[in-house]
């Protein structure tokens, strides 16, 4: 689906390579092909945003290659389309030769894939599942400051899930691993993908059932109960755990004032 950009192409353009991203001034380039200097490169459309095409081009263009983490406050469709483009642009770097017979592929020309046109093996982009959750005891929600957190925020509880796991098993086996807590009444609330590297977030919440808070050490620094009025610093406001803790936050004030 790759062409040679021509004059007359426009739109927002997201420019990766070795997971970087193309950020003159510190921004994602909108505008003509010619006006950013890439007519003739080669690139492939992969999204709309608000009536423009978003386009991809693996190319380094030395100055101004960024993280993707720079712009992570732009509308979140956008930003998503954005994490598309880099997660595709590493999914080619990753499959240059078949993992089967060792042969150098090709891109597809219908779908986002990499073929091997020697054993015929198929390779698509691979998309890590990772399970979010909040848990209410009553008044009180769970909140945890991860090891792999650098800041002092609390947040809910997150982990990836396994192969040959639903995703219900894995929200209970994290739940059980990180804070000895069992949880009843999972509930889904929605998702997010998240391209760092190549994450799908899916967040639920649940409510607690039994057991004696008991944190895991290599994952966690701290743990705790927190009543919904006397909340530590949280994560901010456009993420999905955010929006768990506010929706959580919701039902605690709704136990707490019934007669
Ligand atoms: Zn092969």
């Amino acid at each position: 689906m790759e062409r040679e950009l021509t004059s007359v192409d426009a739109g927002w353009w997201v420019v990766s390579h070795e997971q970087k991203i193309w950020l003159p001034q510190g921004e994602l380039p909108f505008g003509s092909a010619e006006q950013w200097g890439l007519v003739g490169s080669r690139a492939a459309a992969i999204g709309e945003w608000q009536g423009d095409s978003v386009w991809l081009i693996r190319e380094n263009r030395s100055e101004s290659m960024g993280s993707i983490r720079q712009i992570i406050d732009l509308d979140s469709g956008l930003f998503q389309l954005a994490g598309r483009g880099v997660q595709l642009a590493e999914f080619v770097r990753s499959h240059r030769y078949c993992g089967y017979c060792g042969h150098e592929m090709h891109l597809s020309n219908s779908e986002n894939a990499c073929l091997c046109a020697h054993c015929r093996q198929r390779y698509y982009p691979q998309i890590a599942p990772c399970i979010i959750v909040a848990i209410r005891r009553d008044d009180q929600i769970l909140l945890a400051q991860h090891a792999r957190h650098r800041n002092s925020i609390y947040t809910v509880l997150a982990g990836f899930v396994e192969v040959g796991e639903t995703l219900e098993q894995a929200v209970a086996r994290e739940v059980m691993e990180e804070s000895n807590v069992r949880i009843k009444n999972l509930r889904y609330v929605t998702s997010q993908p998240w391209p760092f590297p190549h994450s799908l977030m899916m967040a639920f919440m649940a409510e607690y059932d039994a057991g004696e808070l008991q944190i895991d050490r290599k994952e966690l620094i701290d743990a705790g109960w927190f009543r919904y009025d006397a909340l530590p610093s949280l994560p901010p406001p456009g993420t999905v755990a955010r929006r768990l803790i506010e929706d959580t936050v919701a039902l605690c004030r709704a136990a707490d004032e019934q007669p």
